[in-house]
């Protein structure tokens, strides 16, 4: 069969196999469409079936959690793990607890994850967790019951050599915190490097906590370097105030930028004057208000409820709150108000149409498997740390992270160049980090 056309049968069978899982489909589809040159340069990989091996998972586990909530009445979440590939080394990627939570989320989550943590150079397999449990509006009492009884279950198939499950939305340092105790208490063992996002008192990396948001504006740096060009003086809108968010945009100041808009899932606000990183995180990680109330400390802000953020003209894009929230519509809009440059802090957020819609304007767009691959690159050296037993410092951790996201960047351009699409982080991030991959896969035989 020619190989465009085996492409997109691997592509109708996966859909076929998978029914219903339209994100985990999508997410398919845009790595495959840039496959087909890797195939004709390595037909091995063709021969042993490495592509169709790399969408089924190894392993998916999907769990009751039980739980009692604060009037004493029973409640029951859905918990979900899948480990996708373990071709690099043990599973790793998130936890997302989040009422819109379902297997084709994490699935598609978990497949991502592989390519990611495959462009970080580190020795980590790809997978993704969570439940559809919503933290939001719950007690903390609430949240420790929960993340006990999801923790009953998770812990017989994680492990510091096995599975290292880390934070996503909804999952923080409080719910980390929550998951090692029990872990710690099930086990009785003292296994640091099982979970990462953990406090510094416990084991926790510094700049973790900092890593996706820093990380995905050293990213759009990088891109804007290429062209000579930089942070200094651009407005920078940012969606969702979330942990990405948050450091995305505390770099982005440190970096000469403003940014100018923020939101979450109910509003928008915008702040001309660029936003006060103190007020937001207090706002949001020490009180877990709305970001309407940034307006009481700032008079000059601005909210609107449910306006659509990507309506407020900008030189740099930085999504970094949920998938497909930037759809066609809005990247036209977008281009249109003389937008430069996208870095998805945030994973998939742009549809396929807006996706095409930045390349062909030629807007420099950083995908989330490349430019968010910062935060896993900042667990993965948690767990060095841990297997070490050492801790080292902000600055020297923050250095590595930066190499890190430079090497990324420089690893995505020159697969771009090498397969015909000089410019195109997309196809040069889905190539480079499937090589790597599908090498490993082909060193350990039909396993
Ligand atoms: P948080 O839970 O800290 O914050 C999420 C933010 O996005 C909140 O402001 C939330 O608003 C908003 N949001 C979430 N869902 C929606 C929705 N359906 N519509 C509108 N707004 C929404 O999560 P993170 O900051 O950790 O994660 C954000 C994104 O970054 C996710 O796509 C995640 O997968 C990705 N990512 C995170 C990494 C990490 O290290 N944390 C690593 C790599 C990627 P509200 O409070 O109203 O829900």
């Amino acid at each position: 069969m020619p190989l465009l056309e085996r492409v997109e049968a691997i592509y109708q069978d996966v859909v076929k196999r998978n029914p219903g899982e339209s994100e985990f489909h999508q997410a398919v589809k845009e790595v495959l469409e840039s496959l087909g040159p890797v195939l004709v340069k390595y037909p091995d990989f063709a021969e042993a079936k490495i592509i169709e091996r790399i969408c089924e998972p190894e392993r998916q586990t999907i769990f009751r959690v039980p739980w009692q909530d604060d009037r004493g009445q029973v409640q029951i979440n859905r918990g979900f793990r899948v480990q996708f590939n373990s071709a690099l080394g043990p599973y790793k990627g998130g936890l997302r607890f989040h009422p819109s939570v379902y297997l084709g989320i994490i699935k598609f989550l978990g497949f991502e994850q592989i390519f990611k943590n495959s462009l970080t150079g580190l020795p980590i397999g790809g997978a993704k967790g969570g439940s559809d449990f919503d933290p939001k509006g719950k007690s903390d009492n609430e949240v420790m019951r929960f993340c006990q009884s999801f923790m009953t279950e998770l812990w017989r198939i994680i492990g510091e050599h096995t599975d290292v499950p880390a934070g996503d939305i909804g999952v923080g340092g409080r719910e980390i915190g929550y998951l090692f105790g029990q872990y710690k208490r099930l086990t009785n063992k003292f296994e640091a490097g099982v979970l990462t996002g953990k406090g510094l008192v416990y084991g926790g990396s510094q700049v973790r906590t900092e890593a996706t948001g820093y990380g995905c504006t050293y990213f759009v740096e990088e891109m804007l370097k290429g062209k000579k060009n930089g942070f200094k003086g651009k407005k920078v809108v940012v969606s969702g105030s979330g942990n990405v968010a948050i450091y995305t945009l505390e770099k982005v100041h440190q970096l000469g930028g403003k940014v100018i808009a923020m939101s979450d899932s109910n509003g928008v606000v915008v702040d001309e004057r660029g936003f006060h990183l103190e007020t937001v995180q207090q706002l949001k990680e020490v009180e877990r208000r709305r970001i309407r109330d940034y307006c009481d400390y700032h008079k000059h802000a601005k909210y609107q409820a449910g306006g659509n953020i990507w309506d407020v003209p900008c030189d740099v894009a930085m999504p970094s709150a949920t998938q497909n929230e930037i759809t066609g519509k809005d990247a036209r809009k977008l281009v249109k108000n003389g937008c430069i440059a996208v870095g998805e802090g945030a994973n998939m957020p742009t549809t396929p149409e807006g996706v095409q819609i930045f390349l062909s304007a030629g807007v420099l767009f950083g995908p989330g498997k490349a430019a968010n691959a910062g935060g896993v690159a900042t667990s993965a050296l948690e767990m060095q740390q841990n297997a070490g037993r050492e801790a080292w410092g902000f600055e020297e951790t923050d250095a590595k992270l930066h190499q890190i996201m430079k090497n990324v960047y420089t690893i995505c351009s020159e697969a771009a160049d090498e397969f015909g699409s000089p410019g195109n982080f997309v196809v040069g991030a889905n190539i480079a980090g499937f090589i790597k991959v599908a090498r490993a896969m082909t060193a350990h035989g039909l396993v």
